[in-house]
């Protein structure tokens, strides 16, 4: 270990860390190793700190498995078809209106399931300056972009300047109308999210910040401070969570992670079903299992937790929603409680 601060206080990055860190057991330290030569591992010590057991859904997300060295059938390294909508290092543009902009590779924490787990790490993916002023020269170029999501990596992990700088060039482009970060710094390390890098996002145009967090246990008072920090500056807050086997597999799961997203003031935005990267098997829920458990909370959950189910497409076909259906084939509805009811008398088109 380089330096003297305390186990308790450091990122854990690899098998010994772990191991000395009571989160992974002796006898599974090669194992972890070889998983951690082919990804990154990082858990901070805000998680760190919730783990309570190594098969708790905090445990789960970020502590490596020896089952990730097996790739599956279904499974792929780019899973849904991002690396063909490259045009240049940092873009990914599938939809006419809108284009993500990747800065770095690096975050936070590295989850277990990520989907662009192939690129994502510590020691990758900074853009240059001028790859950066060349990505700001493409968006400019295209005044059918209204949006510039900044994804990655996780762009909370730029330095105050360096994102105030970013946003900053996005914000001068005439066309572009709105801004948004994806991160999961608010939940992984809110301490990062200091009032000078929340002060960085404070914007001209409007800004929306999509946080991504699994678990009810993920929302500390520490994570709810950290997203206060940016709240307080007119800056919307949206919730991404991943449906995830072991993690938020349940109804009671589901509707605490959304619940504590409201009592964070962050609305959930989209549930998605897991992407199959290689290695990921062990996350994967079906289809039919997730709309059991949105149809299950429909009606019994307050509306503003509710988020739109969705799929990316493999192959860079586009997400799309995929929740639970009530309108059905016959005309007829299905209310929360599964009873059937005709609309022809109610709605003259479907007679
Ligand atoms: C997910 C994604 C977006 C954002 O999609 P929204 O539905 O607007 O949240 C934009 N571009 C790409 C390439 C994406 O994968
Ligand atoms: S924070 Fe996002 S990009 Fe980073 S490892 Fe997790 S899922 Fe992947």
């Amino acid at each position: 270990m380089p330096d003297g601060t305390p186990l308790h206080q450091r990122v854990l990055r690899d098998a010994p860390a772990l191991r000395v860190a009571g989160l992974i057991a002796p006898a599974q330290e090669a194992a972890v190793a070889a998983v951690e030569a082919r990804y990154a591992v990082a858990i901070t010590p805000a998680m760190a700190a919730l783990i309570e057991t190594a098969e708790d859904p905090i445990a789960r997300q970020f502590i490596p498995d020896a089952a990730e060295l097996t790739t599956a059938a279904h499974e792929s390294a780019d899973p849904i078809g991002d690396d063909a909508l490259s045009p240049i290092p940092g873009i990914v543009h599938r939809y006419a209106d809108r284009v993500l902009l990747k800065p770095t590779l690096i975050c936070p924490v590295y989850c277990r399931f990520c989907f662009r787990r192939e690129h994502v790490g510590p020691d990758g993916g900074l853009l240059k300056d001028a790859q950066l002023q060349a990505a700001y020269a493409w968006i400019a170029a295209r005044p059918a972009i209204r949006e510039v999501i900044l994804t990655g990596g996780d762009p909370l992990m730029l330095s105050p300047r360096r994102l105030a700088s970013i946003l900053g060039a996005l914000s001068a482009i005439p066309h572009v109308e709105t801004l948004r970060i994806h991160s999961r710094v608010p939940v992984a390390e809110p301490a990062r999210l200091s009032e000078e890098l929340a002060e960085a996002m404070a914007t001209e145009k409007p800004l929306f910040l999509v946080v991504h967090a699994n678990h009810a246990r993920e929302f500390t008072a520490a994570a709810r401070a950290a997203l206060r920090r940016v709240q307080r500056r007119a800056i919307p807050v949206l919730g991404q969570s991943v449906l995830l086997a072991g993690v938020n597999d349940s109804e009671a799961a589901l509707e605490d992670l959304f619940r504590a997203m409201l009592a964070a003031r962050v609305k959930p935005y989209y549930l998605h079903q897991l992407d199959a990267a290689p290695g990921t098997a062990r996350f994967h829920v079906p289809i039919a299992r997730g709309q059991a458990l949105l149809a299950g909370l429909r009606g019994r959950v307050t509306g503003l937790a509710w988020p739109t189910y969705v799929l990316d497409i493999p192959g860079g076909h586009g997400k799309v929603p995929i929740g639970p259906e009530y309108l059905e084939q016959t005309g007829a509805v299905r209310d929360p409680q599964g009873a059937h009811h005709a609309l022809a008398a109610h709605q003259p088109d479907r007679g």
